[in-house]
């Protein structure tokens, strides 16, 4: 079966589909849910996300299936995409426990199927990927992230980010927001080159890589690193001191 899960807005969407899971699931049959809407807490606040679809199996178990562009050639496709896949559909996987949780019988697969076409033709090929590391990152992840309240109450009275308002508005919104930024916010955010010239003006590690930051422990700014080893800062007791020290 492929129920309907036509709704409005993407409340009622999401309301629309855990009701189609429910009932595709007692009905203890095959069902295919043909772009679903799924709704998961982010930060305090409510994301809605759309995988391309999941199928209901007659035992109970859901299976998300994630359709990608990219080829499989002789069975196998570029590791970095297909991880970018698993962390995408891990995702998706979160999403639906919340709706498993409260539906009898059901289990969401840990393993998703991801589709993609069969070397360079039109025809799909189709490969099961387990995602049960990335949905335990992104499970961890999402109870370390910052509520968006207590970013908002940080933040000017006022302040919109409302598209319609004048730029300059806009830019002073943006503007008061501490960016975050690392260089795979390149490949993944519109808002990249200003978080990066940003973070360079404040001589943030994090500008060097995640990696680079982790190593340099309590060293947050390029200047302190180059000041602690040249031994003109820093406690000579921090082990990432005493190292940039002898590294010097
Ligand atoms: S570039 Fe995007 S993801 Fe990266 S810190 Fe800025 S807003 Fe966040």
């Amino acid at each position: 079966a492929t129920p309907d899960l036509s709704a409005a807005g993407p409340e009622g969407r999401a309301a629309r589909t855990a009701l189609a899971l429910r009932e595709a699931t007692a009905a203890g049959d095959w069902a295919l849910l043909d772009h679903p809407m799924l709704a998961l807490e982010v930060a305090g606040s409510p994301a809605y996300l759309e995988p391309d679809a999941v199928v209901v199996h007659p035992d109970g178990r859901w299976t998300v299936v994630e359709i990608k562009s990219f080829p499989m050639i002789d069975a196998s496709a570029d590791a970095s995409k297909v991880g970018a896949a698993a962390r995408q559909a891990a995702v998706y996987v979160l999403a639906l426990e919340r709706v498993a949780a409260v539906t009898e019988g059901a289990e969401v697969g840990q393993r998703v199927l991801l589709v993609c076409p069969k070397d360079f033709s039109n025809l799909p090929t189709a490969s099961v990927v387990d995602v049960r590391k990335q949905r335990a990152v992104t499970r961890r992840q999402l109870t370390r992230l910052t509520r968006i309240e207590d970013i908002a109450a940080g933040l000017p009275e006022g302040t919109t980010f409302d598209p319609a308002c004048p730029s300059e508005e806009l830019d002073a919104a943006v503007a008061a927001v501490p960016p975050a930024y690392a260089p795979e916010c390149l490949a993944a955010c519109e808002l990249a080159f200003h978080c990066r010239a940003k973070s360079r003006a404040e001589g943030a590690v994090e500008t060097l890589g995640r990696s680079v930051r982790g190593e340099l422990g309590g060293l947050t700014t390029v200047a302190g690193v180059l000041a602690a080893a040249a031994g003109k800062e820093g406690d000579p007791a921090d082990p990432t001191v005493a190292a940039l020290r002898r590294a010097a």
